[in-house]
């Protein structure tokens, strides 16, 4: 019964929200709420638990079988809850199990390297799940939308990333990549909300209403980094995000069903219980 449900509700969510390979993510013309899929929120909020618990179970297995990894990539503008979703999803994980990665500004160091160096480092051992809080794609948006480097650079870098991703994928590595969504409106709210909330001060950063002023060239740079790697061993899905309760239901039923289909087992003992006596 609850598997039935689970399949529909996230064949139901793909629809909606993956970018289909090959195809253009028409990302201006997207939904930032899920109201088509979820309008009960009590409902959504419970289901969000139950998945975050079955993540961990699932998470257990992962590490107990150390065969192959998941690494979950949370793209998106400023506020627009990537770390609100680590929180929501991975709640109930163990800390041993979850490695989560912020992407800032590269050191000296990092920028010493190839743009994937550090990326690279960062990818989950076999039996964890990684989480990305911004990723590669920084060196297609804000770098192409900054112009830190030439364009020629930029250019190279989708074909780089695709490569790259198909070579954590083929080695044992699931990627799902999540471009968080939201309005011009919902970001003033949330910044607002920095200013305004004396808890959410820290939060605060002006740095942001430079980018936000860039606003329409960060959704083009989006738009292109969708259309061009979205792919079929690593598919890009745009997550409509105003709500966050519907933010994280969609990203919890979707991180549990691609556990689900990894099916981690745990490894049977090459001894039997009776082998032993604890004296
Ligand atoms: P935050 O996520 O709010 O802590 O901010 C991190 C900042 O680092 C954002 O402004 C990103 O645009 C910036 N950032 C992340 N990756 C890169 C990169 N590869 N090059 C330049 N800036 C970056
Ligand atoms: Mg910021």
């Amino acid at each position: 019964m609850y598997a039935r449900r689970m399949v529909k509700l996230t064949k139901q969510i793909d629809d909606s929200v993956l970018v289909t390979p090959g195809a253009k993510s028409n990302l201006r013309k997207r939904a930032t709420n899920a109201d088509d899929i979820f309008d009960d929120r009590e409902a959504a909020e419970e289901a969000t638990k139950e998945n975050a618990k079955a993540i961990d179970a699932l998470q257990d297995a992962l590490w107990a079988e150390r065969k192959r990894a998941l690494l979950v990539i949370l793209q998106g503008i400023d506020t627009s809850g990537k770390d609100g979703t680590v929180r929501a999803v991975f709640n109930r994980c163990g800390p041993l199990g979850v490695q989560v990665t912020p992407f800032g500004k590269p050191s000296d160091e990092e920028l010493a390297h190839d743009f994937l160096w550090r990326i690279h480092m960062a990818t989950p051992k076999k039996g964890v799940i990684g989480v990305f809080n911004r990723s590669q794609y920084e060196d297609v948006l804000v770098v192409k939308v900054r112009n830190l480097a030439p364009a020629a650079v930029v250019e190279q870098r989708y074909e780089q990333i695709n490569a790259f991703e198909a070579h954590l994928n083929d080695t044992g590595t699931t990627v799902l990549k999540f471009m968080l969504n939201i309005s011009r409106d919902e970001q003033r709210e949330r910044l607002q909300a920095r200013l305004d909330d004396a808890e959410k001060n820290w939060k605060f950063n002006a740095a942001d209403l430079e980018d936000r002023k860039l606003w329409d060239d960060y959704q083009k740079a989006y738009e292109v980094a969708l259309d061009r790697c979205s792919t079929a061993h690593a598919p890009w899905r745009v997550v409509p995000a105003d709500r966050k309760w519907q933010r994280n239901a969609i990203i919890a039923a979707t991180v549990r069903k691609a556990l689900e289909d990894l099916a981690p087992q745990y490894p049977k003992p090459d001894w039997k219980p009776g082998d032993f006596k604890i004296e």
